[in-house]
């Protein structure tokens, strides 16, 4: 990885740009360039054929001002600590963004979790658990899900905090199975979040959704989910859908049954067969002449070698840090509304915040309280995006859909920050 997408130093240059738009007190800044705490341990793990292999493994807690540190956890076998570093910063933008009582932090592990076998996972997990259980904690700091991460592994780690600690305490980390008090509105919310701000940038771009083309990178729990709520809550047409293998077009739509069938039978969507299907690359696929994008891999796919490329009117950042400061520049230019990944994927959080309240309170909602809830919040956070923009503009600033979400962020963890004395 270059110089230029090292993410953490992205991550700064962003929050440096927004210091710059709104007049951040120095002090202030110099505070949230950094990560508060930074935790690097290293895990046994026993294998399957009896010998013991070490994984490293990352936990940081980039801000607390505003509430506990909240993040996924990634087990992932290009995890950086920078990678992790820039996460944890996003997250405490996204959790003051969506203005819940949450800080940012985030965790990851280097391995290929393809390769574990289940009780390999299991160890892994317990293992990572056990590492950063004295820094975590419901007051401190509250783990989630994230890449090749599942509700199971967050069972397991539940589990084993239970055992150090000697009493259950749901509220630990959430994204949890439903059996062990997780919420049934989890484990799609960050899809379902992005559709809400879809709906909501539609209306403002005055496009008809029944009438979109829709395309989307990633077919995880992030991109599934867009895929299959884009074309029940708007009868929008996907004509395109990736992995990390490849991806396929068919300019007739996609078929859900067909996808899984593909992946299951030969590990790859790009396998997909149909009439008029082809396989494209993860690089096409962005560049297709479609309505809408939605990244939902990766980092850095939209850079400044290929933003120029891009045909949609709507890019929906459902990843994190999937376009570049660079390209984010040129998308501007170009009148493409580009909406920031910590506004877009804000429904995980969100979701997972309900799910962290309902656990305190041992007081359990039903899924259509949890989707309301989950609408009313992030309309709100998109509604206050596009506001800040438009302050902006008639002072006679123009600034990016992802400016105007960062100086609203900011501003709020600045404000607690010196609520609390720190400056
Ligand atoms: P996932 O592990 O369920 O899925 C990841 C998908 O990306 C898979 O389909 C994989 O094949 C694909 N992929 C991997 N490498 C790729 C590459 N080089 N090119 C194209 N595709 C590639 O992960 P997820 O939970 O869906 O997360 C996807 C993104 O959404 C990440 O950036 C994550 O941080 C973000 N996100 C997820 C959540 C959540 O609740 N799941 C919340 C917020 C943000």
């Amino acid at each position: 990885m270059g110089e230029e997408l090292n993410p953490f130093k992205i991550a700064q240059e962003q929050l440096d740009e927004a210091a710059e738009i709104m007049g951040l007190d120095k002090q202030a800044h110099a505070l949230l360039r950094e990560p508060k705490r930074t935790l690097i341990v290293n895990i046994p793990v026993k294998m399957r054929d009896g010998h013991t292999e070490t994984f490293t493994g990352f936990r940081v807690q980039y801000n607390d001002a505003r509430g506990p540190a909240k993040g996924g956890i990634r087990f992932h076998p290009a995890e950086t600590l920078d990678t992790v570093k820039a996460l944890s910063a996003w997250m405490t933008w996204k959790c003051s963004l969506a203005d819940i009582p949450f800080g940012g932090g985030k965790g990851g592990v280097i391995c290929d979790p393809k390769k574990f076998n289940e009780v390999e996972l299991e160890n892994l997990s317990r293992g990572y658990m056990r590492a950063i259980a004295d820094f975590i904690g419901p007051k401190t700091d509250v783990p989630a899900p994230d890449v090749y991460t599942t509700p199971q592994i967050m069972g397991w780690m539940l589990d084993e905090y239970t055992r150090k600690v000697g009493h259950n305490e749901f509220d630990t980390i959430t994204g949890k199975p439903v059996e062990v008090w997780g919420s049934e509105g989890r484990m799609d919310s960050t899809a379902l979040g992005g559709m809400f701000v879809m709906r909501e940038a539609a209306k403002a771009l005055k496009l008809n959704l029944k009438k979109s083309k829709i395309a989307v990178q990633g077919f995880g729990n992030a991109g599934k989910f867009a895929y299959t709520l884009s074309k029940e809550m708007f009868g929008a047409k996907v004509v395109a859908i990736s992995d990390s293998e490849g991806g396929v077009y068919d300019p007739d739509g996609l078929d859900l049954k067909k996808l899984d069938e593909a992946k299951e039978k030969t590990g790859s969507v790009k396998n997909y067969k149909s009439k008029n299907a082809k396989q494209i690359t993860n690089e096409k696929l962005l560049e297709l002449d479609v309505d809408i994008l939605i990244p939902a891999a990766i980092e850095n796919q939209v850079r400044k070698d290929n933003a120029d490329d891009i045909k949609a009117k709507l890019l929906l950042e459902l990843a994190n840090g999937p376009v570049t400061p660079d390209a984010t520049q040129i998308l501007f230019e170009k009148g493409v509304m580009d909406l920031p990944d910590f506004l877009v994927n804000s429904g995980g959080v969100i979701g997972s915040y309900f799910e962290w309240a309902q656990n305190i309170s041992s007081y359990y909602w039903d899924t259509k309280r949890f989707h309301d809830e989950l609408d009313r919040t992030i309309t709100k956070s998109f509604k206050d995006t596009i506001a800040m923009q438009k302050g902006y503009a008639d002072k006679g600033k123009k600034i990016s859909e992802r400016m105007a979400a960062y100086v609203i962020a900011v501003d709020r963890v600045a404000k607690a920050m010196k609520a609390r004395g720190w400056y």
